[in-house]
């Protein structure tokens, strides 16, 4: 039995394809759709490294309906994860007609296509920007949605679109994942988040500070009304989120209708613990100052994950220090990025060092399939 295909929207970036390795672990074989705007193929091959089995790439845009015919009609889809999309808050506020037409026309086109092909099981990527700033913490999925920028709209108005769809159809499976904050790195090193320039983001930033690639980390405020002061945020490991991704499809794929479920730890940590999680994993000082808030930042918020783990079966097994440990190993073994060869860190990366196809090292475990 061939592996059932899954198509992968957005897979070769920073979660999609740490989802690739997932879903191959799982059984799957991803078909990855991506424009590579904000991405690189080769991550792809080292998701070959990790797993003996690189993803297929169709290198199209999602708005693309006729690609989108093609695709399915070239590989026998199953169901698709949909992680394409632009994710920068500040960039959506400058061009929020560019946000709603990659996320939010992206998204009919895709869901149009589908319909299309009669492949009607869908993991969407949505985020814990739609419940906004206003929800006391931990937040629960029944939280009324208040975004507070045009990404966090687009998104939730793509919740809504889905909702209406499953509503009407009672064929489609949907479950709408709200990420909180996906950190961290493959454990093997190979495979790892690539900002594009200075980071906005807390780890890949503090990373880059370890690494002496940045002098100091400047902590956005340290007056807000939490422990030690600092912005607290449900920071997850990204290969747990991966996972997550299979644990919805399974749920999609046998259960019609639509789930939202938050993908977060179901615990905060401030800006200070994660530094100090990060020198114990690094061996290095962070060097701080304190700044001044940054404009639009909530002061604390985290998940209530008791509802993944009751309709997923999904909860996060990975803690803070495997997420800084993880980072550090992929920041050290990877300073420029895909641009370094593939480091020896995992039994048999060697292999792959020239290596196009991926050789199938591991076997797929026998997990039941969609
Ligand atoms: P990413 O930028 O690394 O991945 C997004 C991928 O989509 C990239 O490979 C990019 O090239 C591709 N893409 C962009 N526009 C496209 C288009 N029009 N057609 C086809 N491909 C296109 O980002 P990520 O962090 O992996 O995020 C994946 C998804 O998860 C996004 O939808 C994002 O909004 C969502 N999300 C991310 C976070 C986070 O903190 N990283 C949090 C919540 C939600
Ligand atoms: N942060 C910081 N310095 C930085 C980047 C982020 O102090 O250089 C803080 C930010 O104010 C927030 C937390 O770290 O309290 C997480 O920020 P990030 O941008 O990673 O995630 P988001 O704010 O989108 O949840």
């Amino acid at each position: 039995m061939p592996a059932p295909r899954i198509l992968v929207t957005g897979g070769a970036g920073f979660i999609g394809s740490h989802t690739c390795v997932a879903l191959i672990e799982a059984g799957y074989q991803p078909v990855v759709l991506d424009t590579l705007v904000n991405s690189d193929a080769r991550s792809l091959k080292r998701v070959a490294c990790i797993t003996g089995v690189e993803p297929v790439l169709v290198r199209a845009d999602v708005r693309d309906a006729a690609a989108l015919d093609r695709a399915f009609a070239a590989h026998e889809v199953r169901a698709v994860v949909h992680l394409a999309g632009l994710k920068a808050v500040g960039e959506s506020v400058a061009d929020p007609l560019g946000y709603y037409d990659v996320n939010l026309a992206g998204s009919l086109a895709l869901a149009r296509a589908m319909d299309r092909a009669g492949v009607r099981t869908l993991v969407f990527s949505s985020s814990a920007t739609v419940y906004g700033d206003s929800h006391p913490s931990p937040i629960a999925e029944a939280a009324p949605h208040g975004p507070v920028n045009p990404y966090g709209r687009t998104k939730s108005m793509v919740e809504s679109m889905l909702a209406d769809l499953s509503r009407a159809d009672p064929r489609w499976g949907i479950a709408c994942l709200r990420y909180f904050n996906p950190v961290g790195a493959h454990e093997s090193g190979l495979l790892g988040e690539l900002p594009n320039g200075p980071p906005n983001n807390l780890m890949p930033y503090i990373s880059q500070v370890a690494a002496g690639e940045r002098e100091y980390l400047v902590v956005h405020g340290a007056d807000y009304d939490t422990a030690d002061g600092t912005g607290v945020r449900d920071y997850v490991h990204v290969m747990d989120v991966a996972e997550g991704h299979v644990a919805a499809l399974h749920r999609a794929a046998r259960r019609p209708g639509i789930l939202m479920a938050n993908l977060g730890t179901g615990h905060g940590a401030s800006v200070l613990e994660v530094v100090s999680a990060f020198e114990r994993a690094s061996g290095r000082r962070i060097a701080l100052r304190i700044g001044p808030r940054r404009p639009g930042d909530a002061p604390a918020y985290w998940a209530d994950a008791r509802s993944a783990w009751r309709t997923l079966g999904w909860r996060a097994r990975r803690d803070l220090d495997q997420m800084c440990a993880d980072s550090w190993r992929w920041q050290c073994a990877n300073p420029h990025g895909f641009d370094d060869p593939v480091p020896a860190l995992v039994p048999g990366a060697a292999l792959f060092q020239n290596n196009d196809r991926g050789i199938n090292i591991h076997s797929n475990r026998g997990h039941t399939h969609v």
